[in-house]
């Protein structure tokens, strides 16, 4: 059986105080335990500092360790110092035990949890808020308002929670108290976050009324804010710091705006892009033909040539979406969508008649087609 030198696992010289003894456990473990450090030995060290400290740690097992060596501290140790510590740390497998809660057990919770409690800055409650638009206000942008409850900073306290501080008589204004517990390695000294002052090491005289010691109270607020132009349907906003106060000093939380945009009848959007399906009758697409067309900045004339054919995507340059969200400008498609009439009178009939008596089929479509008849 090897000999284990606890003073060397810990780092520490054989004539340490308790104290130096337990801050030297408290910065090895916390450099080996297996949830920070993922060195494939880290987990067997992170053993051996436990089964270290929880000899040196206790005084009188402590001495025991320095007169006999830790072969008394072993499983199989063969007689000699075996039933010494009635169930001590002999015959204790540390697998069998959730290494966190051994940690929690020797730390008081200081490792997982740290400054629990204590003040620190914290940042205030985020919000999301969902803002309907209609088509028209995301491509033009607008301005929106909406209510939302808040907590703001008390101000008759400025976020303190009460008045004329006083240090906390129960920690005497550590913010930490130390408890004795027994546990399965023996009685161990843990530190926790005072439960009086809550970690701050001060407790008010006056309780602040307004807000009951908060520090925070409920507001209802109308926020006002500005859409940029060129928003579209999910996108989100940020609203930097509208959200709830922090505590302690922490910044304000932050109000998350998801938009909602109402699609429009006639236009459709594909980022700062516009199309829009025009109808044209068969006349107009085959002769050409001046036709007025709505875009998204109004009415305006525009000249379909001679022999326009169906499902033509015709650009127009710069008549998309002025969009601040893309800083720069989209352009307007059209797709044109002839219609075949199926409402003729017996004029129309008679016209389209005289018509097909002419030859239509001298188009190239046809060619190839009638090749094969
Ligand atoms: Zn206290
Ligand atoms: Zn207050």
């Amino acid at each position: 059986m090897a000999k284990k030198d606890y003073y060397e696992t810990l780092g520490v010289d054989k004539n340490a105080s308790e104290a130096d003894i337990k801050s030297a456990f408290r910065k090895k473990a916390k450099k080996y335990h297996p949830d920070v450090n993922k060195d494939p030995g880290a987990a067997d060290k992170f053993k051996e500092i436990g089964e270290a400290y929880s000899v040196l740690g206790d005084e009188a097992k402590r001495k025991q360790y320095d007169q006999f060596g830790s072969a008394a501290f072993d499983n199989n140790a063969g007689g000699g110092f075996g039933g010494g510590f009635s169930g001590g740390f002999s015959g204790f497998d540390f697998d069998d035990l959730d290494l966190g809660s051994i940690f929690e057990q020797f730390m008081g919770g200081g490792f997982t949890s740290r400054n629990k409690g204590s003040k620190r800055k914290t940042k205030g409650e985020d919000f999301l808020v969902k803002i309907d638009l209609t088509f028209e206000e995301a491509i033009f942008g607008t301005e929106k308002s909406f209510n939302i409850s808040i907590e703001e900073e008390c101000s008759d306290c400025h976020g303190e929670g009460g008045h004329n501080p006083e240090t906390c008589s129960h920690c005497g204004g550590r913010g930490r108290v130390i408890t004795e517990q027994r546990t399965i390695l023996g009685v161990i000294q843990t530190e926790t976050t005072c439960p009086y002052c809550k970690g701050a090491g001060q407790q008010f005289k006056n309780i602040c009324s307004t807000c009951r010691g908060k520090g925070k109270l409920k507001k209802n607020k109308d926020i006002k804010f500005r859409v940029p132009s060129g928003v579209e349907d999910g996108d989100q906003m940020r609203l930097a710091g509208k959200g709830s106060a922090g505590t302690n000093g922490g910044p304000n939380g932050d109000i998350y705006i998801n938009f909602k945009v109402k699609d429009h009848v006639i236009f459709k959007r594909d980022g700062k892009d516009i199309y829009l399906v025009v109808p044209l009758t068969i006349t107009e697409a085959t002769l050409g033909c001046t036709k007025e067309i709505p875009t998204i900045y109004g009415n305006e004339k525009f000249v379909f040539k001679a022999g326009t054919q169906n499902n033509e995507n015709i650009k127009i340059r710069g008549k998309g979406i002025e969009s601040e969200k893309n800083r720069s400008t989209g352009d307007m498609y059209l797709i044109t969508n002839i219609i075949i009439p199926t409402k003729l009178d017996r004029k129309q009939k008679s016209l389209l008649k005289d018509l097909d008596a002419t030859n239509l089929t001298n188009e190239s479509a046809f060619k190839n087609f009638n090749k094969y008849l």
